[in-house]
């Protein structure tokens, strides 16, 4: 195996093994490891059929210290069943999860890239139903199964912004009540307006409430965040917003670093007075934003490079905790 870590983009690279459990009667099994990348499915499984699939992206770090470890795997383990509850799926129980992390990490350790490349092994559960059925009901099997693929550094230099694109003609498919979730049938239809967003030279989608559009959900695939002229952070209240992890911990740091913090809804016109904006994931952690465009009109905000002060400070600090290069005060890395 030879893998140029500093080479390394955002996309599958098959690797050692899955690790693959299926619920049946009722009870899950121990789980395997497979190392063929395909799973032969039932033709009337309901995740084919209904939509009942639902993942989680999560990262392992291989540490300044030498340590290998999961950043907040739990988050992802209550979110996924906060996505299994909301589509009649099988819950994964939390140790299930965790075990099913650690076994698959193991087993594909080879591919955990090395500290200093910047690159991280990316960690992909997926839970789906794979029982048949005709008619629009659950399934009575379940499948659920993690894989994992090196990922690189996202920035080889530093933070650099994008532009982002509102549609007033899209909304997101987010069901409404009970909070957003990471539902696979979600993202089908978010595919069209960001390829056409893509197309224009637009790396980022941003959502306005589908009802009104008159306030900031987020964007195609990550949650929004500001910083007010005050240095205020501040980030959309809304029940079409997915629960960010990264939205989740950058909220604990800016309070640990002193900042006002401010979970409300946020206007569509409160956009222009903002110092700084940014889009927020697992996979890049924070994308300057610094130009929002909607119909004629051109919003820009925070530098054109780079970006903002707020932000970098964020950035720097989260990134450190991850690497093992500052203190973890919030206990989020979890030894594999
Ligand atoms: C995954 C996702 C995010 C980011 O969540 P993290 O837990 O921070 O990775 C934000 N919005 C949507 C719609 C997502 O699917």
């Amino acid at each position: 195996m030879n893998i140029d870590w500093s080479k390394l983009g955002f996309a599958y690279m098959q690797t050692k093994s899955h690790i693959r459990y299926v619920w049946k009667d009722g009870k899950w099994d121990g789980g395997e490891l497979v190392s063929e990348p395909y799973l032969n499915i039932h033709i009337a499984a309901t995740a084919l059929h209904y939509g009942q699939t639902a993942f989680e992206g999560l990262k392992v770090f291989r540490r300044k210290d030498g340590k290998l470890c999961a950043f907040r795997p739990e988050m992802n383990a209550r979110r996924i069943s906060a996505s299994a509850r909301r589509s009649c799926m099988a819950e994964v129980p939390e140790d299930l999860f965790m075990d099913a992390v650690r076994r698959v990490v193991k087993d594909n350790i080879d591919y955990v890239p090395p500290y200093g490349t910047g690159a991280s092994l990316y960690v992909r559960p997926l839970l789906i139903g794979t029982g048949p059925q005709i008619g629009v009901n659950a399934a009575n099997e379940y499948t659920f199964i993690i894989l994992v693929t090196p990922v690189g550094a996202y920035y080889k230099g530093g933070l650099s912004p994008v532009r982002a694109i509102i549609f007033d003609d899209f909304d997101r498919a987010a069901p409404n009540g009970t909070g957003m979730v990471k539902m696979g049938g979600n993202y089908g239809a978010a595919l069209l307006p960001h390829k056409i967003a893509h197309d224009k030279g637009f790396p980022v989608d941003l959502y306005l409430d589908a009802a009104e559009h008159k306030y900031v959900d987020e964007f195609g695939t990550s949650n929004f965040i500001a910083i007010t002229k005050d240095g205020t952070y501040v980030t959309p209240k809304s029940h079409s917003v997915l629960p960010s992890v990264t939205n989740d911990g950058l909220q604990k740091l800016a309070a640990h670093l002193g900042m006002k913090v401010e979970v409300r809804k946020i206007p569509f016109e409160e956009i222009e007075t903002f110092a700084e904006i940014a889009a927020c994931g697992t996979a890049v952690v924070i994308t300057p934003v610094n130009e929002i465009v909607r119909g004629d009109k051109v919003i820009k905000v925070g530098p054109r490079e780079g970006a903002g002060p707020y932000l970098q400070k964020l950035y720097d600090n989260y990134t450190a905790i991850q690497w093992g290069e500052a203190a973890d005060p919030f206990g989020w890395s979890v030894e594999i």
